[in-house]
């Protein structure tokens, strides 16, 4: 099965393909879903010594994580005012200490396993589109007093050194977050698994579950896995093998694109290899790739799952309206992904019965949250800690079926109009989140 066309899978030339699972197979535990999610549960408990078998529909990484914009940063899909209203300040904080251990994870992983073709870049900076001085600094302060986190406020002409656009202003830089190829990185799991004696299956959908004594049988279309343990880690692209857990999450598409190599261009309007992402909550996230040539941009969410036609020019014309000078910029390529959404914005990380664990619902802040979430899913199995529980409050809320489809597309214009509203009236307005 191909990849999606993206710039990483271009990058990453022709890897051969892993076989899929043609007979019978014993493991402690079987991963349904080979994504960031999947491997992060995978990897770890690997480490810890369990014999884990990893199967995946089409190929490594094939879902959101192989095509998204590969920022790395702490935080949560739902932001931190909501979270606090679920779990109350204490748990707050430990899971915003969750999240930042997740970066770290991300990061540990990519020095020991030495992944030096998801070349990570340092830095990444969260542009107001409106004069929000006073609001910046107060959550600089926020942040570092409660969650210990530190970032750095960034006046309007600092801002404006590096992006050369008038609709920016004041910003927030975080030194410890990053942006790579989330490809690369997926690929360097997968190997560190099988290193590791952990078996990866491509080509391999999961048809079927079923319990058998204290075993659970997972069926592909030419084998089986016998396993104590079952992870269904399939993100935006999850079916019905899980009822519960198929009417608790909703597909929400988002995009990217890449420009035509054209560095003199680009250096009209983005002066910086770090990552930039503007604070409206329906917002835009670029960088800069190979030395500069090109931009890698993405924003939009959809709950309609089909491509929009003509995309490359949707978006080509989204970052001229914040770059007047690269209206003319050619598009190389443009793609889209699923993420995995729960009502309530959180993952959802935690057990649907014994043996049965679900680590899913990153929506599109994952790369730290499939870290953290695989790191807790692979401690409750393992017995070392029950800290998994912290998402428990969050759990599996009915998606809403048609109308919450609806709702959620209707609450995202809601926030455009509101953001634009934001930024006409240079006032107040929250964080982003995506
Ligand atoms: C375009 C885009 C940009 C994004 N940008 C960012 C960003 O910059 N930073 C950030 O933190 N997050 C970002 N995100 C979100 C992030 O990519 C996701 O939250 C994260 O990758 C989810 O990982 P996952 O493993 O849960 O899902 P996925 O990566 O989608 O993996 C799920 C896998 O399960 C497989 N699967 C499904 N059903 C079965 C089955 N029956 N049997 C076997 N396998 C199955 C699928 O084939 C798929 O490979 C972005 C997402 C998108 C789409």
């Amino acid at each position: 099965m191909a990849y999606v066309e993206t710039y990483y899978r271009r990058r990453m030339g022709a890897a051969s393909p892993r076989p899929p699972l043609g007979d019978c197979l014993e493991a402690d535990v079987c991963v349904v879903g080979g994504g960031l999610a999947g491997l992060s549960t995978a990897l770890d408990l690997t480490r810890a010594g369990r014999r884990v078998c990893v199967l995946e529909a089409e190929r490594i990484a094939w879902g959101a994580s192989g095509r998204n914009g590969g920022f790395v940063s702490p935080g949560y899909s739902a932001g931190v005012d909501t979270i606090l209203r679920h779990v109350g300040a204490d748990d707050a904080r430990a899971l915003h200490r969750l999240s930042v251990e997740g970066v770290q994870a991300v990061a540990d992983n990519l020095s020991t396993l030495a992944i030096d073709a998801a070349a990570p870049v340092a830095g990444y900076l969260s542009a107001s589109r409106y004069d929000a001085a006073d609001e910046l600094r107060a959550q600089r302060d926020r942040l570092e007093r409660d969650f210990d986190y530190a970032v750095e406020f960034w006046p309007r002409e600092r801002v404006r050194e590096i992006l050369l656009s008038d609709r920016y202003h004041q910003g927030l830089y975080h030194p410890r977050a990053f942006h790579f190829d989330p490809l690369a990185y997926s690929h360097g799991l997968a190997a560190e698994i099988e290193r590791l004696g952990g078996s990866v299956f491509e080509s391999c959908p999961v048809v079927a579950l079923q319990i058998e004594g204290a075993d659970h049988r997972v069926r592909t279309a030419a084998g089986e896995v016998r396993a104590k343990d079952v992870v269904i880690a399939t993100g935006g692209y999850t079916g019905r093998l899980a009822p519960r857990l198929h009417a608790s999450y909703l597909p929400v598409a988002t995009y990217v694109m890449l420009t035509r190599a054209d560095p003199d261009l680009v250096a009209t309007a983005i002066r910086t290899p770090m990552a930039i992402g503007d604070r409206r909550r329906a917002g835009d996230y670029y960088r800069v790739v190979d030395g500069g040539e090109r931009i890698l941009w993405g924003g939009k969410i959809t709950t309609r799952t089909s491509e929009p036609r003509r995309l490359a020019d949707l978006l080509r014309r989204t970052m001229a309206s914040t770059y007047p000078q690269l209206r003319d910029v050619q598009v190389d390529m443009a793609w889209s992904g699923l993420m995995a959404y729960a009502r309530h914005l959180m993952p959802q990380i935690g057990a649907l019965g014994p043996g049965l664990w679900c680590c899913t619902a990153f929506g599109g802040h994952g790369i730290n949250t499939t870290a953290i979430g695989g790191r807790l899913i692979a401690e409750a199995i393992t017995g070392k800690s029950d800290r998994y529980r912290l998402f428990a409050p969050f759990g599996l809320v009915w998606n809403g079926g048609l109308a919450g489809r609806a709702a959620v597309q209707a609450a995202y214009w809601a926030l455009q109009t509101q953001d634009a509203f934001n930024e006409r009236a240079g006032s107040r307005g929250r964080g982003v989140q995506r």
